[in-house]
């Protein structure tokens, strides 16, 4: 793990590159042409103020969102961690290769650096493992990964050859969608295996809750820089909100270098209590 002033904090996987712990989201991006140039100035933008993950997947603006982030990364590929997604009913053993490499070619680069599967659907896992390891062994993908999956699928991915090869789970968690904290959390945490949370803001929904802007203003900062530095308290945590406002882009940035106490967290918790039981892993 690394940390500077300038520098995001990196996690090691246990190969390929290092993976920075805030990304950018690029979900809604590449929908509407009229948007396009704004989406492509803000995540270059992004990269100025030293976002290197950016999230995105085939699915995004139907391959759209791809095309946008390839335009942003054009001149700066290689300082980056480039993350895209294959839909589950692309994830077969021959289809996820040719997924894969049409991602690429909308991105114009030659490997992810990481490569989930959207979530789970009819496609037998070990089809979609064996898919991504040809990925792996042809350095088309540097990692391969799942999202939403709770923790029955990754028990059930790593009873499978090659499924321990998965170097994370994306997963819906924010501070009022917690119920990951029961039982995945803790067994991803037992396989050292981290956890990607997507829609940390809850989709811009959690920042209009009066107990979460209220304990931020206290601390002089805002509801979504808090959201963030709170999930970001786990090395373990990665965290990836979307944003086309550079000023929120810039906040979201500086939400990784905030202090956060103890006295905080506890605050934090009374206001958004942790589970107290098992639930089914929300899912957008
Ligand atoms: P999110 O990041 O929780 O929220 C995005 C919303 O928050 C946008 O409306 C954005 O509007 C607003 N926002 C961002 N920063 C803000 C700030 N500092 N102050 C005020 N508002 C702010 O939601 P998300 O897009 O659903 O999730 C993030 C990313 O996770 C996605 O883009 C995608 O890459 C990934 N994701 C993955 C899955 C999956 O199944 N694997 C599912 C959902 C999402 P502005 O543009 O106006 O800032």
């Amino acid at each position: 793990m690394t940390s500077d002033a300038n520098t995001l904090r990196t996690l090691d996987l246990p190969a390929g590159p290092a993976m920075p712990v805030l990304g950018l989201g690029t979900w809604r991006l590449g929908e509407d042409p009229a948007r396009r140039a704004a989406e492509v100035a803000a995540v270059r933008a992004a990269l100025r103020m030293g976002y290197r993950l950016i999230d995105t997947a085939e699915m995004y603006g139907d391959g759209g969102a791809e095309e946008v982030v390839a335009k942003a990364i054009a001149t700066r590929r290689d300082r980056l961690f480039v993350v895209s997604k294959v839909y589950p009913h692309n994830a077969g053993r021959k289809s996820a290769v040719t997924a894969c490499e049409r991602s690429l070619r909308r991105l114009q680069i030659d490997r992810l650096d990481l490569y989930l599967l959207h979530w789970r659907g009819r496609i037998p896992l070990g089809e979609t493992i064996e898919a991504f390891e040809r990925l792996r062994a042809a350095g088309k993908i540097a990692r391969w990964g799942v999202s939403n999956f709770d923790t029955a699928d990754m028990r059930e991915l790593f009873a499978l050859s090659d499924g321990h090869h998965c170097a994370t789970n994306q997963v819906l968690y924010h501070l009022g969608e917690r119920g990951v904290e029961w039982e995945l959390l803790p067994w991803l945490h037992k396989q050292r295996i981290p956890v990607m949370a997507y829609s940390p803001l809850g989709q811009g929904a959690l920042l209009r809750k009066p107990k979460l802007a209220a304990i931020a203003k206290r601390l002089g900062t805002t509801a979504a820089q808090l959201a963030l530095r709170w999930l970001l308290r786990s090395p373990e945590i990665i965290a990836i909100p979307e944003s086309t406002n550079p000023e929120h882009i810039r906040a979201n940035r500086a939400a990784a270098a905030l202090p956060l106490d103890r006295a905080t967290l506890r605050e934090i918790d009374a206001a958004f209590p942790p589970p107290d039981g098992p639930a089914p892993l929300g899912m957008l």
